[in-house]
């Protein structure tokens, strides 16, 4: 697809075509529609908004912070951390590029706390949700943001190109927040959605990555496991082609990270599909809870008689309140990074940091071809050799087209491709600590422009934060 039909099909997604979710409330079945209008209170006017607080968002508000705004986050779920905490996105993915950490700044202070609150496990990648919870509340609290959870955005005011006022809705009702500069940290893109700035979804044809239903267990053998567990490559996978001749699964599926190893017998998993899922459409996530729930139960049945070796008598303990969504919208920024940029290990003269996970796309089906492409381009094909690592431009965090918005997290503006690399937890650190200091600059100095931040200064309050800035 060259730049033109980007552009030209991005367009079209963020119209009226009801193809987003979000703007299909604009259209009932019968074609009718209501005029709702009402006066709203603005409960808070602040230098910074940020919206969603999971890893993007809490470094986004933590950055703004340390450069002197005033910030206000809010947060639609009960807690910080998103994916990895209300989700129960079980490890963090890799810090740094096997010589040296990447995700410095934020992420690597937050890793230091976790682990002096003894939070981590496995090689300092699996972690504890509750301490993780905690300790982005303490995060939060000690860096003077104000902030509320169960209070969403659901859309905003516009004003010559900018947005003017966010609207939230919160248990006390429906309200505005003034600020001169907003954060899309919704890893959805809900705000630059709702702004009207044109996105992409999905592959060429518009496939998205599946969804993951993650959940806790208990009740593992793990002495027994360690002893008796058939070999690599697939331990927890062994026996998945037997089950599935057996019927065990409604939707065999080859996939299977298996369990991670906890104190007393207990576990987190990441294990399964929910195929065809858009996590922008709240039909399709009911029907996708529903089937995440009901595979769990097919998990269960497949341990306990199937794979065995200490496994006889686990049991879930629960799923998450969260649907694991790996992929949604992709805001189009002031440039696209692409596949090319991965590839050609990209240094940019606007780089806010550098990066190096793998490009990880789950196959949109669960059949084998696709699950064997998968993994020849995740182990093979787009894999960097150690030390390697790409640049990541400020550009892609400033919305087009809208003056006061930038995006950070997992709905940046990327293709799949690079998405399927950036979207993992250190990176969001990476754009969401780069988002903050942006924000609080353009709400200081530039009447709230984001795209007028001047890059050399931004790399230096970077740089004086920690980040890994090699080519600034
Ligand atoms: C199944 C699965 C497995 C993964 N495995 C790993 C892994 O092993 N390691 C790793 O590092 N990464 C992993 N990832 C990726 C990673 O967890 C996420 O991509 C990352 O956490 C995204 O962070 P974020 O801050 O951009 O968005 P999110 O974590 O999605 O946070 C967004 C926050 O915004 C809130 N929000 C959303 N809309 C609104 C709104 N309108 N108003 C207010 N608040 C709103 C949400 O409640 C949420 O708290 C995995 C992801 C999935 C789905």
């Amino acid at each position: 697809m060259n730049r033109r039909e980007f552009i030209k099909g991005a367009a079209i997604m963020a119209g009226t075509a009801p193809v987003a979710g979000w703007k299909s409330y604009e259209q009932s079945a019968s074609g009718a529609g209501i005029r709702y209008s009402r006066t709203l209170p603005v409960k808070v006017e602040t230098d910074v908004m940020v919206c969603g607080g999971g890893a993007a968002g809490v470094a986004a508000a933590v950055a703004a912070r340390k450069a002197g705004a005033m910030v206000f986050l809010a947060e639609g779920f009960t807690c910080f951390g998103g994916l990895g905490t209300a989700a129960r996105v079980p490890v963090f993915m890799q810090w740094g590029d096997g010589e040296r950490d990447l995700a410095c700044g934020f992420g690597t202070r937050f890793r230091e706390r976790l682990r002096k609150a003894g939070a981590l496990h496995g090689g300092e990648r699996a972690f504890d949700f509750e301490a993780v919870k905690r300790e982005y509340d303490r995060v939060m609290q000690e860096s003077g943001a104000d902030f509320l959870f169960q209070t969403r955005v659901i859309d905003v005011v516009m004003e010559d190109g900018a947005i003017g006022c966010a609207v939230v809705a919160a248990p006390s009702g429906v309200w505005a927040v003034k600020a001169k500069v907003y954060v899309d940290a919704t890893g959805n893109g809900d705000i630059a959605c709702q702004a009207g700035v044109p996105f992409e979804k999905g592959d060429a044809t518009g496939h998205m990555m599946p969804a993951s239903l993650l959940s806790a267990w208990d009740g593992v053998d793990w002495d027994r496991w360690a002893r008796e567990r058939p070999k690599r490559p697939q331990p927890f996978g062994s026996q998945l082609a037997r089950a599935a001749a057996d019927g065990v699964f409604k939707e065999p599926d080859l996939h299977m990270t298996g369990l991670y190893r906890f104190p007393n017998g207990y576990a987190t998993a990441n294990i399964g599909h929910v195929f065809n899922l858009d996590g922008t459409d709240e039909r399709s996530l009911t029907r996708g809870f529903i089937r995440g729930r009901e595979s769990m139960e097919e998990y269960q049945r497949y341990f306990r008689e199937y794979l065995k070796c200490g496994l006889e008598n686990v049991r879930l303990v629960e799923t998450a309140a969260m649907m694991g969504v790996r992929e949604t919208r992709r805001i189009l920024g002031d440039y696209v990074m692409t596949l090319d940029d991965y590839m050609r290990r990209a240094v940019f003269p606007d780089e806010i940091g550098r990066y190096a996970y793998p490009i990880d796309i789950h196959p949109s089906s669960a059949d084998k071809a696709a699950y064997e492409k998968h993994r020849e381009e995740f182990d093979r094909l787009y894999r960097y050799r150690r030390g390697e690592s790409y640049g990541i431009p400020y550009r892609i965090l400033c919305a087009k087209g809208v003056r006061n918005l930038l995006v950070a997290g997992r709905c940046v503006s990327v293709d799949q491709k690079v998405q399927a690399s950036i979207r993992v937890m250190p990176a969001c650190y990476i754009t969401g600590q780069a988002a903050g200091f942006a924000a609080a600059d353009a709400a200081d100095r530039l009447s709230g422009d984001v795209h007028a931040v001047e890059v050399k200064g931004l790399q230096h309050r970077l740089k004086d934060f920690g980040a890994y800035l090699p080519n600034a």
